[in-house]
């Protein structure tokens, strides 16, 4: 059973749309099933109808014309109900509807089957025959297993195809792709895809003006593989039989015109470009073997995505022509890197949007850095398609409208508008200080990992850096960097800042930020090697660091250490241990540097009830507020199926939050908040009020959150604080401090 579920789920996962998705569901299930019908009806939203969108064994031309109303018949049922329905003779129970029209007259049993997908109800897949009999234990749980695989597919598939219907007009309705906040804010512009070199899946699909010159190039693209695979060939002559030679030609006949070059060339001379044709004709044959029951020739899937590839690369070489990016370009990949946003420039670039990673990679904290609204982990948008459609990136929700309608479009911009007013409307306060009506005064820092922040930050009038993380140069570079290279590095941060603070935190890598050189599998890797367990058991890596900072603070004196994911008293003395080793000898070697303040980031549930041992080793404490979250609720921080429940606003982070303050309080030692909530306006009048002494954020909150804090009391906020600290769920909390920045005339900050 395990392998013929295999075989279907793969099959449909290598399926291009929805009607071939649905149409290989329900041949392969009436097939492995042995039944005599298998159909899929798909819920349609809002009208709750199940429509009758594929079938093996009733008739064809029925599909997608009949429909059946929310609840009625045992489709209907087993929609509403949400579970199975297993019957020897559908026709004899009570809601039982015969179907005109798609001839299910003959057919007796029935099982029906609940395609569900993120809660809610996708459709049912049904199973019927025609002898009168139960259908068995076995054959239920193969159905419910499939359906339960395959609804994320068809979830894809619907999704894929819905904006696809939007392509070139503007649909009456339209549908809204969701991923995960990236970096905040809106942008509205033209998609621009741009994908990995030489990636054969992620081509975009486009016309060309030129069909010859894209021809011509793609006839040069194909000599060079051919000359590179004839050298290959040659090389290996001595070694290999004449036999495996003839492998070689073989796998170029591949290219040959009788063969895919013929269909690729054939597709440019219809008009697309030469990348897009390559990618389209590759990737239906690298599909089509990829199906092939024979192992072997399952593996020549391998040679042609290596052809195409090889190809690729040389096309993407010659394509000299200096792209012209439209004026409000946003970039879209199926996995955004730093150096892709090199690409285009500055000026032109509105907003990103990236199918995989997470509103943690390092593109999203870069983005969040230059003040580009991103969405992250947008799994089901249709990549191929979607080059020079208009966009519509929502960074607030993490959503993304493709081609949307007027309404919308209008409704938006309204809120681009809003954005730039309120930002305006901010200018004057870089110089301000940031105190409450009352006299309290509250300390706002920066986040930084980039040379780019710095003047950015002290613009906006930052007091210093609460959290420079030092993972973010390891990230953009191919090996680790020496000390010497890390104490230059350091150096400038410090002293761009001078004579304000800089928090450095030492190496925080694992969980979801894994270097290229030094790679970290785990199945479990936020629970596993990250942060100070990675640099205590490579105390190489660690004190070089250590000293690198150390040496960097010679005659400036604005350096604090921070330490990352700290969990036990013991890691921390641990670290301190090599901290104040590494101090020593750089004193030896003459260098001129006093210990610096040190202190311990409360990541970790742990590390909350252990708050007042760590503090009274340290200098100051400062929460993360990110990783908190995510280990208090048990929440992966990036996996798009459980966002909804990753919630700084929940009662439990609140209260923790809370508890760290007051040991910290009790320790006599400052405490600060350097994770993502301490930049959001909704949150600024209770953490001033639980006695946070810092908070430190991306440079662009700095702002919004000083004017947040200017119109508060302190004496208000405590009252706040006590009340919220009543409620018990998030979305009564939320809306409570929602009210708030209402009331205090800050509803430009609310975006939930
Ligand atoms: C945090 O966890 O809140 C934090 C600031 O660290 P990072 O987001 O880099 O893990
Ligand atoms: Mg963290």
């Amino acid at each position: 059973m395990i392998e013929t579920l295999r075989r279907i789920v793969q099959e449909v996962n290598t399926a291009d749309n929805l009607e071939i998705t649905l149409d290989i569901i329900v041949r392969r299930v009436q097939q492995a099933m042995n039944t005599e019908v298998c159909s899929v009806y798909l819920r349609d939203y809002p009208s709750g109808s199940l429509v009758f969108s594929a079938t093996a064994g009733l008739n064809t031309e029925q599909v997608g014309v009949v429909s059946l109303d929310e609840g009625r018949g045992l489709v209907g049922l087993v929609a509403s109900r949400e579970e199975t329905i297993n019957l020897e003779s559908a026709q004899s129970h009570p809601s039982f509807q015969l179907v005109p029209g798609i001839g299910e007259e003959p057919f007796n049993a029935f099982l029906g089957a609940p395609i569900m997908h993120q809660r809610k109800i996708l459709g049912v897949l049904v199973v019927q025959q025609s002898a009168a009999r139960r259908f068995d234990e076995s054959e239920e749980a193969f159905l419910i297993t499939l359906s339960a695989q395959l609804a994320g597919a068809i979830a894809h598939a619907q999704v894929s195809r819905a904006v696809e219907r939007q392509a070139g007009s503007v649909a009456e309705s339209f549908t809204k792709v969701n991923g995960i906040v990236g970096a905040p804010g809106i942008a509205i512009g033209t998609a621009v895809v741009v994908s990995h070199a030489a990636d054969i899946s992620l081509v975009a699909s486009k016309t060309t003006s030129n069909r010859r010159a894209e021809l011509r190039n793609f006839r040069d693209a194909l000599s060079k593989v051919r000359i590179d695979i004839e050298e290959v060939s040659r090389s290996l002559s001595s070694e290999l039989s004449a036999e495996d030679h003839a492998l070689f030609d073989v796998y170029l006949g591949i290219l040959d015109d009788s063969s895919l070059g013929g269909e690729v060339a054939r597709l440019i001379k219809s008009g697309q470009w030469a990348q897009g044709a390559l990618s389209q004709v590759m990737m239906r044959h690298i599909k089509h073997f990829e199906r092939m029951e024979h192992s072997y020739l399952r593996e020549r899937a391998v040679d042609v995505r290596d052809l195409g590839s090889r190809v690729l690369a040389y096309l993407q070489e010659e394509d000299q022509e200096e792209r012209i990016f439209p004026e409000k370009a946003i970039l879209v990949s199926e996995e955004l890197t730093a150096s892709m946003l090199g690409e285009i420039p500055r000026e032109n670039l509105v907003g990103l949007v990236s199918v995989r990673g997470s509103g943690n990679s390092h593109v999203a904290i870069l983005a969040r850095a230059m003040g580009i609204p991103t969405v992250m982990g947008v799994v089901d948008l249709p990549l191929s398609s979607l080059e020079g459609w208009s966009l519509i990136v929502d960074g607030y929700n993490g959503v993304i409208y493709p081609n949307a309608d007027k309404d919308t479009c209008s409704r938006f911009q309204a809120l681009a508008d809003r954005d730039l007013a309120v930002t305006k409307e901010l200018e004057p306060l870089k110089t301000e200080t940031c105190k409450t009506r009352d006299d309290h005064r509250l300390t706002l820092w920066v986040n930084t990992g980039l040379m780019s922040d710095i003047d950015y930050s002290i613009d906006l009038g930052a007091d210093g850096v609460g959290l420079y993380r030092t993972e973010i140069p390891f990230l953009l570079r191919e090996s680790f960097p020496s000390e010497e290279e890390q104490r230059r590095i350091y150096r400038s941060q410090l002293e761009a800042f001078a004579p304000r603070p800089v928090t450095m935190r030492t190496l925080d890598i694992g969980g979801d930020k894994s270097l290229s050189y030094f790679p970290i599998e785990e199945d479990n890797p936020f629970l596993g090697w990250r942060g100070i367990r990675v640099t205590l058991d490579h105390p190489e890596i660690f004190i070089g660091q250590l000293r690198a900072m150390l040496k960097a603070n010679e005659g400036l004196g604005n350096l604090r250490i921070m330490l990352p994911m700290i969990t036990t008293v013991t890691e921390l003395n641990d670290a301190l241990e090599l901290i104040s080793r590494s101090h020593k000898e750089i004193r030896l070697e003459g260098w001129e540097s006093n210990l610096p303040p040190i202190g311990v980031m409360i990541e970790v549930p742990a590390a909350v009830y252990q708050a007042r041992a760590l503090a009274r080793r340290v200098d100051f404490l400062s929460v993360g507020s990110n990783d908190l979250t995510q280990y208090l609720l048990a929440v992966d921080r990036n996996n798009p199926r459980v966002s909804q429940l990753y919630d700084h606003f929940n009662p439990a982070v609140l209260q923790a939050l809370v508890s760290v303050a007051a040991a910290a309080r009790e320790e006599y030692k400052p405490v600060s908040i350097c994770g993502e909530l301490a930049g959001n306006p909704q949150a600024s009048a209770i953490l001033m009020a639980m006695g946070y002494d810092i908070l430190s954020m991306s440079a662009n909150s700095i702002l919004p959150v000083k004017k947040t804090i200017r119109s508060l009391t302190l004496k208000d906020s405590v009252n706040l604080l006590d009340e919220v600290l009543q409620l018990d769920d998030s979305i009564k909390i939320s809306s409570r401090l929602n009210q708030v920045l209402f009331e205090n005339g800050l509803e430009g900050f609310i975006h939930r």
